[in-house]
Formats: structure tokens, sequence, C-alpha cells
């Protein structure tokens, strides 16, 4: 993930990315500010940090050690796979994987430390075996109670037999029980209410465990009595926000940047990009941007959404491509090839945040930043000075 960014640590950004098309920016000074603000948020809970998705398309292998260097005890991801990325990314603290794994990846789990979520006595046994193999008994797991929602996570009576059939093994120990909440970002914490119900029955007939966990984001913020022992914030660390939720003093993390590859003019009545969808109805000037649907700019943007330029919100014009779109720069005075674009971010007095992009076309803030591809380097810096990259 390294070998691809010409970044060098040290130097400025403005230096870095002047010969670069596009890339994205990661404001560390706002990780760590939210990493704080959730941790005050959290009270007595642990602040368990949800580094999926390549942190949310932020880039992993950066955010998590951040985070950590931050004072982050726990991570959380989806798979196995991100669970080994982010040990390879010097990660050292518990990592609980939260979706479901076989019990062929039992022994790797055991061998790099990571936390599982099981849901069958015969992964449990694998787990077990593998801990005794490994001399590092007791390891922990973790079980999930399908409070609900009905994804992934087993009934609470499910729960109670697998907890008891862990009790029964050697070298493995039930560290947590826990769910997730379908409508934590609503106003209504009714089923919220339910679902917290639900665990307590299945910990009721399981028996007591150190680390109870329900609360995302949404709740850490909202309901304080939903925290337990720890919480699980995802989209907060970015400095985004799920539904009906107060603003507790996060920032925006990311900011999504391009140079202009091309400025010209066109007369009126020209067509532009594939389909030619849209034409000039005036003598025009547009503007190339090097970024398309393959860095998860997202193609239903074409003829809708809007980025910045020379300080101006300037319309995309045409269908958004591969790798390329254009925007109709005809209103804002002395643009020239070079010039930076910014698709999230801020520049002069305008700002476009993720949750914009994802009011255009209809999808959440979740979506755009998780949608965000490898392709452009993630260059994360202090003050303007660059710190990593992946
Ligand atoms: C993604 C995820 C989270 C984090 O949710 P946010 O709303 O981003 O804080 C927590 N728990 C589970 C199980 C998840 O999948």
């Amino acid at each position: 993930m390294t070998a691809k960014s010409p970044a060098k640590t040290g130097t400025s950004l403005a230096n870095t990315t002047k010969a670069l098309n596009a890339w994205i920016e990661l404001d560390l000074d706002a990780l760590a500010n939210n990493a704080s603000v959730l941790r005050d948020a959290a009270g007595n809970a642990t602040v368990m940090a949800v580094v999926k998705a390549n942190a949310y398309g932020h880039g992993a292998a950066v955010v998590a050690p951040a985070l950590q260097a931050a004072g982050i005890e726990r991570f959380a991801v989806v798979f196995m796979s991100e669970a080994i990325a982010l040990r390879r990314a010097g990660v050292t603290r518990p990592i609980l994987v939260l979706g479901h794994s076989f019990p062929e990846n039992a022994k790797e789990a055991v061998a790099n430390d990571i936390t599982l979520t099981i849901d069958t006595a015969n992964l449990a046994k694998e787990v077990s075996s593998a801990a005794i193999q490994a001399g590092k008994a007791p390891v922990p797991v973790h079980i999930k109670v399908d409070s609900g929602m009905h994804r992934f996570g087993l009934a609470p009576n499910e729960v109670a037999t697998l907890a008891a059939s862990v009790g029964e093994l050697p070298g493995i120990v039930l560290e947590g029980i826990w769910t997730h909440l379908a409508n934590a970002d609503q106003q209504d914490d009714s089923f919220t209410i339910q679902q917290n119900a639900l665990v307590e029955e299945a910990v009721q007939l399981a028996g007591p465990v150190p680390i109870r966990h329900i609360a995302n984001t949404a709740t850490t913020i909202r309901r304080p009595e939903f925290r337990y022992d720890a919480v699980r914030t995802g989209i907060g660390l970015y400095g985004a926000l799920p539904h009906h939720t107060p603003n507790p003093g996060l920032q925006r993390v990311l900011s999504m940047k391009a140079r202009l590859a091309r400025v010209f003019d066109v007369g009126s009545g020209e067509g532009v990009s594939y389909g030619l969808t849209w034409r000039t109805e005036r003598p025009s000037r547009l503007a190339l941007v090097p970024i398309g649907y393959a860095d998860g700019y997202h193609r239903a943007l074409s003829n809708r959404g809007h980025v910045l330029i020379g300080g101006y919100r300037c319309p995309i014009v045409g269908l958004v491509c591969m790798d390329h779109f254009l925007a109709d720069v005809t209103a804002v005075p002395g643009v020239s090839i070079g010039d930076e674009v910014v698709l999230i971010g801020e520049q002069g007095n305008e700002t476009i945040t993720a949750g914009d992009v994802a009011a255009t076309i209809d999808t959440i803030n979740y979506e755009v930043l998780a949608g965000l591809n490898q392709r452009l380097p993630r260059l994360a810096h202090s003050q303007g000075v660059l710190e990593a990259s992946c």
C-alpha cells in the first residue's frame, strides 16, 4: 500500500501535491481531536475504533496507527483479512472481527492475536485447539446477539448454548457479548430499547462478560445509558455524523482534491463527455478534472454535482467517466491548468462535505466515504506537513 505513494514524510503537503493529478488529504489533528471528543463522549466505556472498509475509505494503514498513537485502545473491523492488514500496519492493540469467520480461519486469527466473533461450536473448538497449540491460552472470543436487526448474530438462547460450549473448552474465554443497533440514527429509540433488552436477556442466560458493547457513533453521542463497557465508533472518528446526531465537536478529516488537467473554450451548442448528455448554451469555458468513478466518485453525480474551483461552486457537466469529468468554469475568473479542484473539503469560503455529495445522489455519507477507491494516494498531514501516506 505504500509503494504507489510518491510522498516523502516531513515535506510540505503543498510541495508533495504539486505534481499530483489527484489525491486525498487526511488531517491528523482533526483525527486526534475526534478520538479525544469520542473518548469524552464514551465516559467510562472503552472506545473501539471501527476501521473497516479501509477506515471508511480514508486509508486504514495510516489512520489506524494514528488512532493508536492518539490513545485508542481497541480496534474493530468486519473481516479477518482487514485485521491482519492492521497488524501489518503496526497496530498492536486488540482487534475484534465483527463479521463472519470460518473454522479454517482460527489458526491465523490466534497467530495474529485477532479476536473473532464466533457463531458456531465448531469455530469455538478450532479457536480452542489453535490457542493450545500456539501456547496463547486463554484466547478471547465474542458472541453477537441477533437482537432484531436480523443480520449476523444468534438468538439469546443460542448465545447461551454457545457460551456454555466455550466454557467447557480449554484455552478460550468469552470476553464479549454484543449487538448492532438498527435504528441508532433515528429519533425514536423504542427499537433500540427492545434490542438492548434482548442483549440483557442473552447476558442473563450466558452469564456476565467483561465487555458488553452495543453502541455505534450515534448511540455513543445520543444515549449514554447504552455505552456499557465499550463503544464501537466508526463514522464519528472521521468527523462525519449519522442522521439525527448532534456534533459534539468532531471535525472533517478527509479532503479529496485534484488539479485541472485541461482548461479550454468551446462555442455554443457543443456536446460534452460520453453520450453528449450536456450541451453548452453559450460560448463556455470547461475544465477537465482527473478523477472518475474508478476513484469512487459516483457516476450518479453526472450533471448534478458541484466542485470548488477558484473559490466558486462549479457544476459538473456531462457524464462522470471512469477517470475524468468536466466542470463548467465559464463564470470563474482566471482559471488555468494545474489549479486545485476540491471535490470534498474547503476552498475559500465554500465547503463540500461527504454528506453534501451524498445528498445530491440520494445516499449517505458512509457510502460516499467507504466507496473511495485505492488509486488516490492518501496523504496524512499535521498543519500542512506530511506525516504518513498510503
Ligand atoms: C460499521 C459498524 C459500526 C460503526 O458504526 P458507525 O455508525 O460508523 O459508528 C459499529 N458496529 C458494527 C457492527 C458495524 O458494522
